[in-house]
């Protein structure tokens, strides 16, 4: 067992922005346990698996053996929640450990959930239970499979605590891991000191960190914020694509750099529906699916507010920048979805857009009005281009609607083999996610470790794995609810 070398825990986002960070520590851990462990990150990494499976390795996981050098810190950030504004959010459950160097050469934040209150707690506990870690632990990993942007998950711990919820739960830690930590409410915090220096030190770090190409733009903070906005664009199209729906996308849980963050009330749309709302604290459906793209974009006109005062000296003069800025993200999140539809449906670019477009809006309304699996409809309709359109018919009650349709879409020469590398055939759908974090915290891996295999390569179909790729049984799909903050 070779212990870490303690060079490898960084403490740079610690020393480069002390204003946001305070130095903090876990709570010790009764009994920690290791429920999951993500072997090929931990490599990537870097760390040993074997060592982080060691007693010491499991305290390290949950910041009880923290190495020589490392200043675990809680973040400070601000944010937007459901509109409202918050001026101090922070973390409130977790830390950051500190950054590793992955094999790519970049850095990468080691981040704890549920690690015990911070002094950014407010009425909370501070804890997290092992069901909504191991939520976020298969969610993340589904959606890096998938190759969409997103925070990865290197382990859930049992902490061998309990937490009090609606009952009496068993406790977990979860170590994330992501590029950083920096959100849309780190900048709103850090303008919302008046410092304006602070901010502009917080960009800086964002551009060196995230998108070096911008510093030596003529107007690097400008610079700064269009690469947000396009890495947005490009990952809430994404989003839209495989039908996740993110569920809490206040604007503290906006990543600077793109990666899909906070794992909380997220869920995976499975009937076709625009309104689709699984969060049981979204009443108004301010979160919805359809409305991901929109929400984007009022969250990035929150980040220019906050960017202003480093756009330009006179305030009109910034505002004019921002909103030209901002004005590209329609038509980047706009080409971004549509040539992903395109794909999923296997056309090739040289059908014309006033094809492709009526052809998409056509087969959306018939979507929806047949209640129709969303993943499920893809991976079969490739069995259409193939010569068997039965099994995707088979979705629909309007049949003369979907024949018409597929007669349309046949004509244009779709390639059945592309879909399939588009269109997955496992995600961690909602019936069975509940399925795999009610046997873990009953104790019960089994079904967690079936799950992660399944969507940790969601292409290719592998046999075994069918109840993975069906729809939700009938009795589950309309009443589900997800839950923020537990
Ligand atoms: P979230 O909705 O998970 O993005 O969290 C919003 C804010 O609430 C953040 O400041 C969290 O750190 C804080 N928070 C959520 N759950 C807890 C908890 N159990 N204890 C302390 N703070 C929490
Ligand atoms: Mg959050
Ligand atoms: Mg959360």
């Amino acid at each position: 067992i070779t212990p870490l070398p303690t060079t490898t825990l960084g403490d740079q986002f610690a020393r480069a922005l002390p204003e946001l960070a305070l130095p903090w520590q876990a709570d010790q851990a009764p009994a920690p346990e290791l429920l999951q462990l993500n072997e090929r990150l931990a490599a990537e990494l870097g760390l040993d698996s074997a060592w982080l499976r060691s007693p010491e390795g499991v305290r390290f996981l949950v910041g009880n053996h923290v190495p020589d050098g490392a200043t675990p810190v809680a973040q400070a950030y601000a944010g937007h929640q459901f509109g409202g504004y918050s001026p101090r959010l922070g973390d409130g459950r977790a830390l950051l450990l500190g950054e590793l160097t992955h094999r790519d050469g970049l850095p990468r934040d080691l981040h704890l959930k549920g690690s015990g209150r911070t002094p950014f707690a407010r009425g909370g506990d501070g804890l997290a239970a092992v069901g909504p870690m191991v939520r976020e632990y298969v969610v993340s990993e589904a959606m890096h499979a998938l190759g969409i942007p997103t925070t990865r998950s290197l382990a859930v711990v049992a902490t061998g605590r309990t937490v009090q919820r609606e009952e009496s739960l068993p406790g977990a830690v979860l170590a994330r891991v992501a590029s950083s930590h920096l959100r849309v409410g780190s900048f709103q915090y850090a303008r919302a000191t008046d410092d304006v220096n602070l901010l502009r030190r917080l960009a800086d770090h964002a551009i060196a960190r995230h998108y070096p190409d911008a510093a030596s733009a003529e107007h690097r903070h400008l610079a700064l914020f269009e690469a947000v906005v396009s890495a947005q664009a490009a990952l809430v199209a994404r989003w839209m694509l495989v039908g996740f729906i993110h569920g809490v996308m206040n604007t503290d849980n906006m990543t600077i750099s793109g990666e899909t963050i906070d794992y909380g009330p997220c869920a995976f749309m499975d009937a076709f529906a625009p309104a689709t709302v699984y969060s049981s604290i979204d009443r108004e459906g301010r979160y919805a699916y359809g409305n991901q793209p929109l929400i984007a974009e009022w969250n990035l006109a929150r980040l220019a507010e906050a960017l202003l005062p480093l756009f330009a000296e006179d305030q009109d003069e910034a505002i004019a920048l921002a909103v030209k800025a901002l004005g590209a993200f329609r038509p980047q999140y706009g080409t971004a979805w549509s040539t992903g539809m395109r794909a999923k449906l296997g056309l090739s670019d040289t059908v014309e857009e006033a094809v492709t477009s009526p052809l998409i809006d056509d087969l959306l309304t018939l979507l929806e009005a047949n209640h129709v699996d969303h993943t499920s409809f893809y991976r079969r309709l490739a069995l259409a281009a193939r010569g068997d359109a039965e099994p995707a018919r088979g979705l629909f009650l309007d049949l003369a609607g979907i024949d018409d349709w597929i007669t349309r879409w046949r004509a244009l020469a779709p390639d059945a083999d592309a879909m399939d590398q588009v269109n997955p055939v496992y995600i961690p759908r909602n019936h069975l996610v509940e399925e795999a974090l009610s046997a873990a915290t009953d104790g019960d891996r089994g079904p967690l470790d079936r799950l992660v295999d399944a969507v940790s390569a969601p292409f290719a179909e592998r046999p075994g794995f069918e109840r993975y790729a069906e729809p939700a049984p009938e009795d589950f799909g309309s009443r589900y609810q997800t839950f923020c903050g537990t």
